[in-house]
């Protein structure tokens, strides 16, 4: 039974994004965007720590993005409910200019000020920000939330957004992907019979996914994508470009200096954007370094010819992403419709131009791609609490399956599963006659579990052998796992932990050597160590 009417109780649409967050209500079913306190449409994803020791959010932490980037958190995106030890994290740590540290659960954590914060609280403090200035703008309390995050965001990433909401006082309703909610601002009350490519290119991930649209049910065909190709690969391009033209003429590495990398990323990215409008620009930044006590200014010039060159690459990346997404439906670019293009780097002429190119028609002109994402989180936020809803029909985007003994992945859950979807199978034994029956569950498209990212571990107990335990995704592509109890019937199985196992293998090594004569008492340990020690402790 729907809580209250939404018009009483309106819930926010929220595209948290790796650049800029925007936020959309609804009123009188027409969805608008929430402008911030600056009058721009959107915030920048920033979140830093001024000398003060305050926080500051978007704009005013950006502007200090120079002068303070150790304690400046930008691109958290990338980050969010990714393990610490993962290749993502690792190749993000030579490149950003906070510090990334290990969390509490192994995850990617930052660290500002000397303390270490976890991606939920950043990005929370992003999302308080935008839920004070919705509550200014609209007068009233806004209590209630539905964020979207890429498609290709896996379980563990899901999590971590959802806990950021709530740490920022929301009541996440829903989990919403964003080409599923970009879809919906453009098809919403349209009575469509279309199928539509969103071709999503944002900061940090590209997504493409292809939706049938008929009438206000919008179920998605096939879904793929890169997190780990966006605006910053762009950007990163002209900065080794940059660099290299630096060095040329005065054999000085600037790499080496952050104030002066900050700065050239900044110009960058600048240019990049002007480059869509005009056909040349020149990144100018005086005193960017000393010779033999004279000042030295960076000068160069960049044509959009150029910048195209060092970045077709990345383009016909996302190219073969949509080839590979129609391919697995079997169907051609002909059979596409429309083409909606989402995320700020989208624009880029030479995405246009070869949208055109390989996909035979032109991007939808009309639908906004900063703010589509978050007009189709408030619709759908609008429609939950309405009988005439909308029906979504998502799939999920990579597979989700268990680790078998030799360490391959064997898929539960297959890729493009349309969601809610649910697969049972039966428990194995244990892997030691006696012992708990343990199964770590991973998500990704690799036939091998290192290459995937670990969602975390149940342990039943060696009696369960052969009962029937059952992976259930429900409409936020959320996993649940229940168990075929004989004593209690069918009921959830928390996860042990979201330690990945070699945490795990860790954990018990230096839980074995406090318990030897001489270490530390085990009762501090527990206390030390949380959830997890008391899991150890629970077995002995
Ligand atoms: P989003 O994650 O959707 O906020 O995307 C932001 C990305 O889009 C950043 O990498 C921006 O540099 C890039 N961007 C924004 N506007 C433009 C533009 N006009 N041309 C090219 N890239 C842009």
């Amino acid at each position: 039974m729907p809580s209250s009417p939404s018009s009483e109780n309106p819930i926010l649409g929220i595209d948290l994004g790796t650049t800029n967050t925007c936020v959309a209500h609804v009123r009188n079913r027409i969805p608008r965007v929430v402008p911030t306190d600056k009058g721009s449409l959107v915030l920048p994803s920033v979140v830093a720590l001024a000398e003060k020791g305050d926080f500051l959010v978007g704009g005013v932490a950006k502007d200090q993005m120079v002068t303070n980037p150790r304690n400046t958190i930008y691109g958290a995106k990338r980050l969010i409910g990714r393990k610490f030890s993962s290749k993502v994290v690792q190749e993000l740590r030579s490149y950003y200019s906070y510090d990334i540290v290990e969390g509490p659960q192994g995850e990617a954590a930052v660290s500002l000020g000397g303390e270490v914060r976890t991606l939920p609280q950043i990005s929370g403090l992003v999302l308080s920000h935008v839920k004070k200035l919705a509550e200014a703008f609209l007068g009233r309390e806004m209590g209630r939330a539905v964020i979207s995050v890429p498609a290709y965001y896996n379980d563990n990433q899901r999590h971590a957004v959802k806990e950021a909401g709530r740490l920022a006082g929301f009541e996440v309703k829903r989990i919403v992907n964003e080409p599923t909610a970009a879809a919906l601002a453009y098809g919403f009350n349209r009575g469509l019979d279309q199928k539509i490519l969103v071709y999503d290119l944002g900061g940090g991930t590209f997504d493409v996914s292809v939706l049938q649209l008929s009438a206000n049910v919008f179920e998605v065909l096939a879904t793929g994508g890169d997190t780990f190709l966006g605006g910053v690969d762009f950007d990163n391009r002209i900065i080794d470009f940059v660099l290299e033209v630096f060095w040329r003429e005065h054999k000085i590495d600037l790499a080496g200096s952050p104030i002066a990398m900050q700065r050239i990323k900044g110009a960058s990215e600048a240019a990049k954007i002007d480059l869509t409008l005009i056909p040349n620009v020149a990144l100018e930044l005086p005193y960017i370094e000393e010779k033999k006590g004279k000042p030295l200014d960076l000068r160069v010039r960049l044509s959009r010819t150029q910048l195209d060159d060092l970045t077709v690459d990345l383009v016909d990346r996302t190219f073969e992403i949509c080839d590979q997404v129609l391919s697995e439906k079997g169907l051609k670019p002909a059979e596409i419709d429309e083409i909606i293009l989402v995320g700020g780097q989208s624009r880029m002429p030479l995405v246009q131009e070869k949208i055109r190119q390989r996909l035979g028609k032109p991007p939808r002109k009309g639908v906004h791609p900063d703010e589509c994402v978050a007009l189709g989180a408030a619709l759908l936020g609008d429609s939950l609490d309405r009988i005439d809803s909308v029906t979504l029909v998502d799939v999920l985007s990579m597979p989700i399956g268990v680790a078998t003994p030799q360490g391959r992945f064997r898929r539960v859950l297959e890729k493009n599963n349309a969601i809610p979807c649910s697969r049972s199978f039966r428990l194995p034994p244990p892997r030691e006659p006696g012992q708990s029956i343990e199964l770590d569950i991973y998500q990704g498209d690799s036939d091998d579990i290192v290459d995937n990212e670990f969602l975390g571990s149940i342990r039943l107990p060696a009696a369960a052998t052969g009962r029937r335990v059952d992976f259930k995704l429900d409409e936020e592509c959320l996993l649940k796992v229940t168990f075929d109890d004989p004593a209690q019937g069918m009921r959830a199985v928390d996860f042990a932990t979201r330690d990945t196992p070699e945490q795990l293998r860790r954990a018990l090594a230096e839980e074995a050597a406090r318990r030897a004569p001489g270490g530390e008492s085990s009762e501090r340990a527990v206390r030390r160590g949380g959830g997890l020690f008391g899991w150890l402790r629970g077995r002995q």
